[in-house]
């Protein structure tokens, strides 16, 4: 079955192939369209990123790769833009995947997808122990930069769930929970109401979780809400290119979610229906 990528790291940041080994693994699993989206540098400290000054070999590598595949494989250059970004122009950029993975408290960095420890840590330290209270910070911000920003897509909102499949951090039924992850989910689309949300099946790949981002409560608010997703790997190493999507497939269709993808049109990636 053909598919569509957008999410797609390499060794520019804390991915394990180069450009050119995604392009041809995709072109070769039967891939349309593969956008790469590399880990934008930040102001804070993070050893994920792509440095400010290996952005341009980025972009000539990418824009390299465009021409050794015309006419077999469409390729986008993206970024993966972090709330913390620094050093970047998301204008030059064909789409922008906007992210939050860090929580900044009281001068203190949290990467809240690093370890089931350092999430902990932030809440017992920055927030009186309380989740709901980190979880409040969390999504704010996140729908904040998003409002800010405007990226293409929002990547994996609800990502404090990443270490939580056991819900012993916090529960994601309790209905607090849920009413401040669908507040912030509502302020995006009052002013973004094109905006791409992600289903992204990363950390199935990396973790072995049951169900991609976000979780079914969140597909189902945002079809209420009439919203647009993307399925995306957010892959890492070549196999994990299409990893789990017919999972996402169903996760969208119980949630009665109409799937877009971005395609390359007159160089520039355009939202289509997904094939
Ligand atoms: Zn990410
Ligand atoms: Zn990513």
């Amino acid at each position: 079955m053909s598919y569509s990528n957008c999410h797609t790291h390499t060794v520019f940041c804390d991915g394990k192939n180069t450009p050119e080994e995604m392009a041809q693994a995709a072109f070769a699993t039967g891939c349309t369209c593969l956008g790469f989206s590399v880990h934008s540098p930040m102001s804070t400290a993070a050893d994920w990123t792509i440095a400010p000054e290996r952005l341009p070999a980025y972009t000539a590598e990418i824009r390299r790769l465009q021409q050794q595949f015309r006419g077999r494989l469409e390729i986008l250059h993206g970024i993966e833009l972090d709330r913390n970004f620094a050093h970047v122009d998301p204008s030059e950029f064909d789409y922008i995947i906007g992210a939050v993975h860090q929580i900044v408290k009281n001068g203190h960095v949290y990467d809240v997808d690093y370890t089931r420890e350092m999430l902990k840590d932030c809440a017992e330290k920055e927030f009186g122990g309380d989740f709901l209270a980190l979880a409040k910070h969390y999504y704010d911000d996140f729908a904040a930069f998003v409002c800010e920003v405007r990226p293409t897509i929002v990547a994996h909102f609800d990502l404090i769930e990443k270490f939580n499949e056991d819900q012993t951090l916090f529960s994601t039924n309790d209905p607090a929970y849920q009413k401040i992850a669908t507040a912030a989910a509502d302020r995006i689309l009052d002013e973004c109401p094109d905006i791409l949300f992600e289903v992204n099946t990363g950390a199935m790949y990396r973790l072995g979780k049951a169900d991609p981002y976000p979780m079914p409560f969140m597909l189902n608010h945002l079809k209420r809400r009439g919203a647009k997703v993307i399925i995306t790997a957010d892959a890492h190493c070549t196999d994990a290119l299409s990893f789990a999507f017919d999972k996402a497939r169903e996760a969208c269709e119980r949630a009665g979610l109409t799937v877009f993808e971005l395609r390359r049109r007159d160089g520039k990636a355009e939202i289509c229906n997904a094939q």
